[in-house]
């Protein structure tokens, strides 16, 4: 059976191939990401991030969605063209790649369970974040985080939608100030649509191989392909 994802495409031979220059992060090279100057901006320096499902992700500028974009951004050509290139540097078949690529980041979702805080990352989120070395576009989009209500129980966190079948089930809120203890609370189970120890976190951006991590801050580190479960 085939791998329903872009790991096996050879980004660094593509980009050896190219004569692009590029930096490795982490020790294990297959599992780590992939790091190049960045396109889309002004970037000096191995800003864009290449995840080990070829989601790209700019540390100053933002998501820029699958690597069919950098493909056509290195290589001057149409989308077309940059699936030929796709497929030459991965072994995938025509249609292994066609259900590759139609599987979009999701846009926001409408809930049926309402999450607390207020929609996307306000600045003091984004402040605690980018501190801890992420990046609040990405997380915004990708994991739809939010930023917590000006006042009360969730006050002052982060509030991280569990996402289940794109409908958010539960919700965990974590704390942006050493201060604010516990660190993570949990939404109240009799209060989610789905008991949080059930959900697998990450589960929605799986095609059929998944990397399991510790927690939501790993998942978030590892990109779309990891999952995290509720201990
Ligand atoms: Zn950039």
């Amino acid at each position: 059976m085939q791998t329903m994802n872009l790991q096996s495409f050879d980004v660094i031979q593509y980009l050896e191939d190219r004569g692009i220059e590029y930096r490795l992060r982490g020790k294990n090279v297959s599992r780590g990401w992939v790091e190049i100057n960045c396109l889309w901006c002004d970037d000096p320096s191995f800003h864009l991030g290449i995840s080990p499902q070829k989601f790209l992700n700019c540390w100053r500028c933002g998501p820029k969605g699958s690597i069919i974009n950098l493909i056509c951004k290195i290589d001057k050509c149409s989308k077309p063209a940059a699936k030929e290139v796709l497929k030459q540097y991965s072994h995938l078949t025509d249609e292994t790649l066609n259900i590759i690529l139609n599987k979009q980041p999701q846009p926001q979702t409408k809930s049926l369970f309402p999450l607390p805080g207020r929609p996307g990352l306000h600045d003091q989120y984004r402040d605690y974040l980018i501190k801890r070395k992420f990046n609040p576009d990405f997380l915004e989009v990708y994991y739809q985080l939010r930023s917590g209500p000006i006042a009360g129980r969730y006050h002052h966190r982060i509030i991280i939608p569990i996402i289940q079948n794109q409908q958010p089930v539960s919700f965990l809120a974590r704390s942006i100030s050493d201060s604010l203890q516990p660190k993570y609370l949990a939404s109240p189970s009799e209060q989610s649509l789905k008991p949080i120890k059930h959900c697998l976190y990450g589960i929605d951006e799986i095609k059929d191989e998944a990397v399991v991590v510790e927690g939501v801050t790993d998942v978030w580190r590892w990109g779309p392909g990891a999952v995290a479960v509720f201990g």
